[in-house]
């Protein structure tokens, strides 16, 4: 027997999509009887304009204005606010929502965005599919945005504590909420080669100190300065900055880097994340809140440099409350920081033991069980929606 599992995305940064494949990856390793089939949407793409050019605009946001995203983010943040806007803005995708929902007949509709998750509710009953249950994966940490939040949903999932309380403060039911932490891949748990094998394997010094930099997956924001600022600190360390999808950083820094004090290896956007972070001893990144999931199961202390204004303030406190790193948010506070800790094992020990505390162990592979188990049986095992 074949289940259907359809994810419901936008390439708004890297998460979303990269949360997605983490549980279908888990998905593909579930033996038994039922195979698991799961298909990724992106469905702004495919909606009208301005819906069509989400993913463009989030990131030119993000490049260019962040305080007028921050902004927006916080005019929306309210429960009538946004299901007025959700109202409003049903012409540009309901049509198209409703078509991929008829044509892939999934078996398990699972949303890790927050603008899908009302949405899909709306587009499930237009297609008659009533009986299909809706699952929210929340990827974001601390106060969520109200987007996120659908008491009726069959079932949400949530990465922290902290999202758990806001959920069922905002009417979510305990019994349909289950605290599972960020879907972070399943290969960032199964790295086993040693710290020097991976260096030795990625081309980098296999002694010596290495500081990682990483900005999500569109690698903008003030990636550029803080790399500078560290290139220049005079520290003793090996710099290996990951640019992700922003190709002219890419060679902006590749010009830059033969001209530097600190040597540097300069890479694109990867698909090998968990060795890299595993080969390193330091993490400088803005907040992510994949990157700072999955840095704690690498075990590689985080130095937060940068947030998306609204949607990644939580993640700062994340990191301060947890002790799994620092936060620093000027260049002059991130070169300080590196010089503190980047040298001493015992804050480095330190931080790693709050990482094994707080990692969220094999996350993805319990939110794949999960919605395999969902997409057995139906909305029955679930209390249905008050
Ligand atoms: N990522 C990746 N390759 C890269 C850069 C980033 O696979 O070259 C992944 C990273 O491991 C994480 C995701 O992209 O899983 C970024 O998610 P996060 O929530 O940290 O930030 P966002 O990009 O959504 O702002």
């Amino acid at each position: 027997m074949t289940k259907r599992v359809l994810f419901l995305i936008s390439d708004t940064g890297g998460g979303h999509r990269a949360g997605a494949q983490a549980i279908g990856a888990a998905l593909d390793e579930i033996e038994g009887a039922t195979r698991f089939e799961w298909r990724i949407d992106d469905i702004a793409t495919h909606c009208t304009f301005p819906l069509s050019k989400l993913g463009p605009a989030y990131s030119a946001a993000l490049r260019y204005a962040p305080p007028i995203y921050g902004a927006l983010y916080h005019a929306t943040n309210g429960r009538r606010r946004y299901r007025t806007i959700v109202r409003f803005c049903e012409p540009l995708y309901r049509e198209r929502l409703r078509e991929v929902f008829t044509q892939y007949q999934p078996d398990v509709i699972v949303s890790v965005h927050p603008l899908l998750n009302h949405a899909a509710l709306r587009a499930r009953a237009d297609a008659g599919m009533q009986a299909v249950p809706i699952v929210t994966v929340i990827t974001d940490l601390g106060r969520v945005h109200e987007g996120w939040l659908l008491p009726e949903a069959d079932l949400t999932v949530v990465p922290a504590r902290e999202v758990y309380q806001r959920a069922l403060d905002r009417g979510v039911p305990p019994e349909r909420l289950r605290l599972l932490g960020h879907p972070i891949h399943p290969r960032f748990e199964d790295v086993s080669a040693t710290k020097s094998e991976l260096r030795k394997k990625l081309g980098l010094p296999i002694d010596g100190t290495i500081c990682l930099l990483m900005a999500g997956g569109e690698g903008g924001g003030k990636l550029l300065p803080t790399t500078m600022g560290l290139a220049k600190a005079g520290l003793d360390y090996h710099l290996v900055v990951v640019t992700g999808r922003n190709a002219a950083l890419k060679a902006k820094l590749e010009e830059l880097a033969p001209s530097l004090p600190t040597p540097m290896t300069v890479l694109g956007f990867r698909n090998d994340v968990p060795e890299l972070m595993r080969a390193a001893d330091l993490l400088v990144t803005k907040a992510g809140p994949g990157t700072i999931a999955e840095a704690s199961v690498a075990e590689v202390p985080v130095v937060v440099y940068d947030y998306v204004p609204g949607q990644e303030r939580g993640n700062l406190d994340y990191v301060r409350t947890n002790g799994i790193g620092v936060v620093a948010l000027t260049t002059a506070e991130v070169v300080q920081s590196v010089a503190r800790i980047v040298h001493s094992q015992e804050r480095l020990a330190k931080m790693r033991a709050q990482q094994t505390a707080v990692a969220p162990r094999g996350s993805s592979r319990r939110i794949a069980e999960l919605i395999a188990q969902i997409a057995r049986v139906g909305r029955r095992v679930i209390p249905a929606a008050g």
